[in-house]
Formats: C-alpha cells, sequence, structure tokens
C-alpha cells in the first residue's frame, strides 16, 4: 500500500509518516526499541512486509528460514487486519537488548485481535531487530 508521505503516520504517532516511520522503511536505522517497534506496527499497517522481515533477528524465535512462505503467511495477515491503534506502555534498554511493552489494536472484520506484548530487542551492528514477544494476558494489570 502506498501511503502519501504528508499522511498520518499509520504508527499511530500522530506525526505525519514522513517525519516518523518512513525514513525507517527507507533503510535508516531506528534510533531505539520503541523506533523500531513503531516502525514494523506501520509496516505491517501498509504490508511492507519485506521489512518485517528485515527487522526481525534471524536468532529470534520469529524468523523463519523459509522465507517465501513466511511473506506469504505475512501478506495475508496484513491483506486481512486493521492496525486502528498502538499505545506504547512502558519501554527500556541495557546496552544491545531493549524491551516495549505495547498494547496494539486490531481487528480482523468482526473480530477484535488487539493484545498486548512485552517484545524483546537486539541491535546487531547498530540496527535493532525485534527478538521475541510474549503477549500479555489482558485481564492482568
Ligand atoms: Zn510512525
Amino acid at each position: 500500500m502506498k501511503l502519501s508521505p504528508n499522511a498520518p503516520c499509520p504508527c499511530h504517532s500522530g506525526a505525519k509518516f514522513k517525519k516518523c516511520c518512513r525514513p525507517l522503511h527507507r533503510g535508516a536505522p531506528a534510533e531505539s526499541p520503541v523506533a523500531l517497534m513503531r516502525s514494523r506496527y506501520a509496516a505491517y499497517a501498509l504490508g511492507d512486509v519485506s521489512y518485517l522481515q528485515l527487522t526481525t533477528d534471524p536468532e529470534g524465535a520469529h524468523y523463519r528460514p523459509d522465507t517465501a512462505a513466511w511473506e506469504i503467511e505475512l501478506r495475508h495477515y496484513c491483506a486481512r487486519t486493521a492496525f486502528e491503534g498502538l499505545e506504547v506502555r512502558e519501554h527500556g534498554e541495557d546496552g544491545d537488548t531493549g524491551w516495549v511493552l505495547f498494547h496494539a489494536r486490531l481487528r480482523q472484520g468482526d473480530d477484535d485481535l488487539s493484545f498486548s506484548e512485552r517484545s524483546s530487542f537486539r541491535r546487531h551492528d547498530g540496527r535493532w531487530l525485534y527478538h521475541d514477544g510474549a503477549q500479555i494476558d489482558p485481564r492482568t494489570p
């Protein structure tokens, strides 16, 4: 999906796309785990599957060696999901590791697929990558 650089960023930051996640999608390194996580959310919303693959840690749990099959799955997921909101609740970093606790509002048709997750990130060669994530029970305060 093509999005105007002046449109609101799909990561729901309130900033324009060109001032937010677009530079990262075009190759700029994310400054922090939060910036990377937001840019990945925006990439999901835009169906930018290659960015999602590129920013997944090959040593992490979500990397798939069969990148062609992975790409097809991601495309289907992006196409049928509406990415309606993102709220970063907590985050931190320590050297080359970092984490972000967020709540994502997602919808597939009438189904509310919103979830909270604590994602972990690793920095390799100056670039933050998504390493792993654990969903948080929404009833847990
Ligand atoms: Zn953004």
